[in-house]
Parts: structure tokens; sequence; C-alpha cells
């Protein structure tokens, strides 16, 4: 029963070419319908299939999220039924948070599209941390799990997915997908461990990572995905615009920080510096690579110590430069360095870095909601600069359209050449791939066995879709 798009002509832009749907109360969701003055049209179309996959999941959403007859009914049967199985009208997926928001916001995306894919209802755990950042997405519901609900406090599920040992007599399963530094194998993408939890009426899903490409390593899924994405790698480019917008509360923070300091330049570079290990890498040696990156590649001009600022046209174009970091001295040094004098190009910098919070903060709404206001706001940039193995600027660079200058991730004193590379796409990495075949045979090599799948130019032990 999927049923076609009703799009008008009139707002077209402003529903994303029909990716996203009409009737919403504008008012609730200010960025829904203002978003679109603020960015470039996107190149890439939402293809008919992806169109007609959301209509048809808004409609599961809205018959069996909260607040319905069948949400009760369901939920109600699976609480009582936890340990021996049950069969439900509606079955669910909740994601639950870990690590920061970056992380938190490229596995929303995949387990969305996860949901997509097995007709299930997402169903988001979000504290008092995310409360406020996003309006909903979904007409006429929420996707946000319950505070009531029996499974907001149930962290540590006894039934785990595990190797050759996948439990389907039970209505509730914990599946745990996070970056993991042991050998633990990933069996959750093989048709052997689908077949067995299709069923199961509720998955607690855990991850912090964009596991897209480990769901087209399983045939069935892949197949769904290429029709859904044409383009294989627009996958976060289009559910993230569809998933993620700003609060109003977040929204009139961005907007107005555009249009104070962004809106007027003839064009805007946008670059996160994010520190790994503050202690062991010296911030003169991050500065030191960003200018490097910078300059080489001609994203900014050197500055000119032989002609004067008085002595330069008035009418030179303007670059703004949009820094993201935790620590002041970034934005500090490169505003020093340009502040009245004149560049080589006769380009004029302007600095601007909306926060500088010091260290990552854990559950904590205001911190969440700067990080949340510069990932957009480097996402309406015309150039985007950022650190290799960041999900923070993988959400900049997926939402915007943008493929990257990945600078190189320092863990020492040390210098590195080149200091940046570009990225070739704008879908986020998977860090984490599965590393054996479903039959248990070592994985060795991406790219020759799955040919939609490259290696990350950020970090190699990473895939992602091309
Ligand atoms: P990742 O660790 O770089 O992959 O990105 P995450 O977003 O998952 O985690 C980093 C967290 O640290 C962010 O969510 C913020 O809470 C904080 N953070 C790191 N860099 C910045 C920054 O440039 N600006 C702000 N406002 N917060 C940052």
């Amino acid at each position: 029963n999927e049923s076609f798009p009703r799009v008008s002509l009139d707002n077209k832009e402003e529903l994303l070419g029909g990716l996203l749907t009409g009737g919403f109360d504008e008012a609730s969701c200010i960025s829904r319908v203002q978003s679109h003055l603020f960015r470039k049209v996107s190149p890439h179309k939402a293809s008919p299939f992806l169109i007609s996959k959301l209509r048809n999941y808004e409609e599961i959403h809205r018959r069996c999220g909260p607040n319905t007859r069948a949400y009760d009914g369901s939920m109600r049967k699976i609480a009582r039924s936890k340990d021996n199985g049950t069969a439900t009208m509606c079955k669910y997926l909740i994601w639950t948070p870990v690590n920061g928001l970056g992380n938190q916001m490229i596995s929303i995306v995949a387990t969305f599209l996860y949901a997509i894919l097995t007709d299930r209802v997402l169903l988001v755990k979000f504290g008092e941390d995310k409360h406020d950042l996003f309006c909903e997405p979904f007409l006429n519901s929420t996707w946000i799990l319950p505070q009531k609900s029996p499974f907001w406090k149930e962290n540590h599920i006894q039934t785990q997915l595990q190797k050759d040992k996948v439990n389907n007599s039970t209505s509730v399963l914990f599946i745990n997908l996070q970056y993991t530094h042991s050998s633990h194998e990933k069996i959750f993408h093989c048709d052997q461990t689908q077949d067995l939890i299709r069923n199961i009426p509720l998955l607690i899903l855990m991850s912090d990572q964009y596991f897209v490409p480990s769901l087209f390593m399983n045939q069935l899924f892949n197949m769904e995905i290429s029709k859904m994405f044409p383009e294989k790698d627009t996958i976060f480019h289009h559910l993230g615009r569809y998933l993620f917008h700003p609060s109003n509360e977040a929204w009139e923070l961005i907007s107005r920080y555009y249009q104070a300091h962004l809106a007027k330049a003839d064009e805007r570079i946008g670059i996160q510096i994010r520190v790994f290990n503050a202690i062991s890498t010296p911030k003169q040696a991050i500065m030191d690579l960003v200018l490097s990156c910078t300059l080489n590649h001609k994203i900014l001009p050197k500055v000119d110590l032989q002609t004067s600022m008085s002595s330069v046209g008035k009418n030179e174009t303007v670059k703004a430069v949009l820094v993201a970091s935790l620590y002041k001295e970034f934005g500090d040094n490169l505003r020093r360095m340009y502040e009245k004098k004149a560049t080589a190009s006769g380009e004029f910098i302007e600095v601007y870095q909306p926060s500088h919070e010091g260290k990552q903060m854990f559950n904590d709404k205001k911190h969440n909601v700067k990080a949340w206001m510069e990932m957009y706001l480097l996402s309406l940039c015309d150039v985007l600069v950022t650190t290799s193995l960041s999900t923070f600027g993988y959400v900049a660079q997926g939402l915007g359209n943008l493929k990257p200058w990945f600078l190189y991730r320092l863990v020492k004193n040390e210098t590195h050449f080149p200091p940046c590379e570009q990225d070739f796409s704008l879908e986020p990495c998977y860090h984490d791939p599965p590393k054996h075949y479903c039959d248990g045979k070592p994985l060795k090599d991406f790219v020759s066995s799955f040919s939609s799948l490259k290696k990350c130019k950020d970090f190699s032990f990473g895939v992602k879709l091309v």
C-alpha cells in the first residue's frame, strides 16, 4: 500500500523535491519551511522509489507510533511476553544513544534506513539533553520513546545478538553495533540473522556507527537500497535532510548567526578542528596543519605583508571563515593572522567561531545545541575542511552536499604531508565494518568483494558506499 506523494509545484523547493511531506504546522518547526532559503538547491534528487518508501514509512509510524491504540496494545503485549516471544500488530526499533552528537546522528540515519527496510517503527531514546534539538520528523506523531515506556530504563537486556546464537523465542532483542576494538564479529547483516530476528517485535539497537554499508552487504537490503538511492553516495544526504530539522530554539541561533556573519560573504569556508587527544597533541602543531592545508590548496589566501590595507580597493571579495572547535585558540589565531592585513589574492578574510566549549560534555542540552548549531552552520558553507575520522564533520558534509578536505589526524607533535586530502564523496565513513563473510571466512578486501564499497580516505579500515 505504497502511496505516492502529492506535492504542489509552488512548494517543491521547500519540500526538497518531494523528499519531505507537506501538512506540518509551520510555526512548530520554522526551519522546515525556511532552510531552503539558506541552502543551495541540492543537485541530488530523491528518487520516486525513495519518496514512496518514505510515505509508506510515515503511514506505518502514524498508525503504530506512540499515542495510538496499536502502540499501546503492541507494547503491552511485548512487555508481558519479554522472554517467550509473541506476535504483535506493529514492530519496533528503539535507537539508544552512545557517544557524541555526531556519532549519534549518523547512527540514527543508519537505524532509520534499517527501520524502513524492515517495516519497523523507529523510536529514539532522547533524554533531556536532546529534547528540543530537532523537530519531530514524522507528521502527526512523535519519534521519541515515551518516558513511561517500560523499555526506557532497560539498558542491560539479557537477550543479546551473539554469534551463532540468536534466540528468536523472545520479544525483545538487544543489538550492540558500537565501535569495538575487539575482534567481536558482526553478524547483524547476515541473512541468517535477519531471518531470525525478522519477527521479533522489539529490537533495541545501540550504535555510534554509520552501519549503512553493512546493510548493503546483505543481498535483499542491497537491492532495495539501490532502488531507493540510484546515487549510492547520497543516503545520508537525503535521509539526514529528511530527519534533522533544527527545532525553533536551535533555528533561531543558527539563522541569526548565519545572517549576522555569513550571509553577506561572497564565499563561506567552514573549518572544523577536532582535537582527539588534547594532551599529546600541541595546538601549534594542529594550527600549522590547518594553515598548511588551507594555504596550499588556496582555500585561504596568504597574507600579503608588502601591501598595506589602506591601498587595497574597496570592492574586494569577502570570504567568511567559520571555525568550529572546542578551543578558542584556533579562531583567535586565524583572526589575528588576517586582521587589518591585505592578502595576496586581494580577498578580505573574516573569521568567526561561534563557541569554544573547552571539552566535550555529556548529557548537557546547552552544549548539544551549540554542537548542532555548528554542524548545521558548517553544512551551509561552500568549502569544508574537517578533521579525519570526526563524525561531527561527517554530519556537516552529508547535510551540506560537500566533499570536505580532511585534515590529517595528528596524535603527537608530528608534521604530516599531505596535511589534508579531499574526500571523494558526501557519505559518512563506517569505521567498523564486519571482518568476516557470513560464512565465517575472513573478509580481506572489501573493494573486490563488494564493488560498491570503497576504503575511506580518512580511515583505511573503514568503508563507504560509492
Ligand atoms: P566526533 O567525536 O568528532 O566523531 O564527534 P561527536 O559529535 O560524536 O563527539 C564530539 C562532541 O564533542 C560533540 O558532539 C560536541 O559535544 C563536542 N564537540 C567537539 N567538537 C566541537 C566543536 O567544534 N563545537 C562544539 N560546539 N562542540 C564540539
